[in-house]
């Protein structure tokens, strides 16, 4: 049996939050070190939730997130883009290239009926090279260029900062082609902390993974979805302790997801999981002794 893969999924899913349109985009998938996806977590139990191949690795999505707002079209996230050699994407099992445009996102773009010229705000949850990579786009002539370039990109001003000062443990998550040209273009609204971006949506800072990483939460007519990013990648890492070796600062993690799943289950939120490799979004039922699992996930 091989592992699920999104690659043959639907590259544009439809849902409502309210009376907002929203869609999940399917702009492909990367393959990780299982270890290093589930932290402490030993293999007999990760293994079963989701299956790595012969080089350890686990199929993760590459999802994101795009609302029809009233005052333009916002896209969250952008997953990796094309500016990566055959080195790059052999070690990271990359599958993102598109059959109508350049990359797998473009093509889920135009499955929900726009074109990059039409996206009116970029928000990224952070830097990282799977969430920021098609923030930007090498043209054919090899130069790299706004990939939305009628779009304002908005991020948290400190993991902007974070990004363009990594260290050892840092810098090969932070590739400066992803954000540099985007912060040096003047089309980027830096801010700080909890803020409302547009009516209704809403970057929430949920550090942990890294330091400004934030969330991003859509409210209309009574109804809530959270696009809870590296916070929970995967419905497998809904449970407290399942965190990934990547995090910077577990513990910080750890108090960040039961504060946001808490209030989740409470208010009955739409959550949407940008790296499972089967499962966009659900709701989770709270759980009376142990906390949350895939198990206590509702998809929709
Ligand atoms: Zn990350």
């Amino acid at each position: 049996m091989s592992a699920p893969t999104p690659a043959d999924r639907p590259l544009a899913a439809r849902f409502a939050v309210g009376r907002l349109v929203c869609w999940t985009l399917n702009a492909g998938l990367q393959r990780l070190d299982g270890g290093a996806m589930f932290g402490v977590v030993p293999k007999p139990l990760w293994s079963r939730r989701i299956e790595p191949d012969e080089r350890n690795r686990i199929p993760l999505a590459l999802r994101c997130l795009l609302v029809e707002h009233p005052d333009g079209l916002v896209l969250v996230d952008t997953g990796i883009g094309n500016k990566e050699d055959e080195k790059f994407t052999g070690i990271y099992g990359v599958e993102n290239a598109g059959e109508a445009g350049p990359t797998r996102l473009e093509d889920a773009l135009s499955a929900a009926g726009y074109r990059p010229g039409d996206v009116r705000w970029v928000v990224n949850s952070h830097l990282h090279f799977d969430h920021a990579g098609g923030n930007t786009a090498r043209r054919p002539d090899g130069s790299v260029a706004l990939a939305f370039p009628d779009a304002t990109y908005v991020m948290q001003r400190r993991e902007l900062d974070f990004a363009a000062h990594p260290n050892e443990r840092t810098r090969a998550s932070y590739l400066p082609p992803n954000f540099a040209p985007v912060a040096a273009s003047g089309r980027v609204r830096l801010v700080d902390g909890e803020t409302e971006v547009l009516p209704g949506i809403t970057l929430l800072p949920t550090p942990g993974h890294v330091p400004y990483h934030a969330s991003v939460v859509v409210r209309e007519g009574g109804e809530t979805a959270c696009f809870l990013a590296d916070l929970v990648p995967t419905a497998a890492h809904l449970p407290a302790p399942w965190i990934m070796g990547y995090d910077l600062e577990p513990m910080v993690t750890l108090e960040t997801k039961q504060r946001v799943l808490t209030r989740a289950a409470r208010e009955g939120w739409q959550l949407v999981f940008e790296h499972d490799p089967a499962l966009a979004r659900a709701r989770i039922a709270p759980h009376p002794t142990h906390g949350y699992d895939a198990a206590s996930a509702v998809a929709l």
